[in-house]
């Protein structure tokens, strides 16, 4: 990592007058990282029922997933390219659908962190600005009914633009009728959330993930980075 800024999120938002927060879901609001391993364990359960007679190339495949790098190749990516399964097969999908039914079923807020909603949403206009597929993202966003809390809900998969691309953001702004200028958004990833806000123009505060290795830093600079979402609301 190289150095990132000192200054307090809290501070910068009042002096920048920001009036719009965006948010991103996982990791950042939901927990999904504490629910990797257990997932992959259920994907490669559900391998060895449909695929009886590979279970040392499961096994292997299985490690391989559990090491492998979340935000670009992806768990199960690993997974099946280890296991040479096709994700489109009758067993790929059953597979990817035991993946995905854990992370819905077992899925929970960070702590703290639908409290901070609560209390930012009393100084602010709040957005979520989620990657991910429109079955897999609504789901969650349905489950913790989080459209109850948040103003503008922004799915990349419903717009066919993903983070770190500023458009998704550029949606978000168009759709709240707030200036770059007055917004800032909050997530765990460099590469999609600290890049992609600072190409829209709005503030970037950066929560590096607590379960797994943060992103190099690289040239995507936060403009304020936080350990807690607790910090947002500066007391
Ligand atoms: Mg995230």
């Amino acid at each position: 990592m190289t150095s990132t800024p000192e200054v307090s999120a809290a501070r910068l938002l009042e002096e920048r007058g920001v009036t719009l927060i965006s948010l991103d879901l996982d990791d950042t609001l939901l927990d999904s990282d504490a629910l990797a391993e257990m997932r992959l364990h259920a994907a490669a359960e559900e391998a060895r029922r449909r695929l009886p007679g590979s279970t040392s190339r499961i096994d292997l495949a299985l490690r391989e997933g559990l090491a492998a790098n979340p935000v670009t190749v992806g768990r199960l990516g690993a997974f099946f390219a280890t296991l040479e399964l096709d994700s489109q097969s009758a067993e790929g999908v059953a597979v990817r659908a035991e993946y995905n039914r854990v992370l819905i079923d077992d899925l929970d807020w960070i702590e703290g962190a639908r409290e901070v909603v609560l209390r930012l949403r009393e100084r602010f206009t709040l957005a979520v600005v989620t990657n991910g597929p429109t079955e897999i993202q609504w789901p969650k966003l349905r489950k913790f009914d989080i459209g109850s809390l948040i103003d503008h809900i922004v799915v990349s998969g419903d717009l066919g633009l993903h983070k770190p691309d500023p458009g998704i953001f550029e949606h978000l702004l168009a759709r709240a009728g707030v200036d770059a200028s007055k917004a800032a958004h909050v997530g765990d990833s460099v590469h999609s959330d600290v890049a992609g806000a600072r190409a829209a123009g709005m503030t970037s505060i950066w929560l590096p993930p607590r379960k797994r290795e943060p992103d190099e830093v690289g040239e995507h600079v936060p403009d304020a980075v936080i350990e807690r979402l607790e910090e947002l609301l500066g007391e």
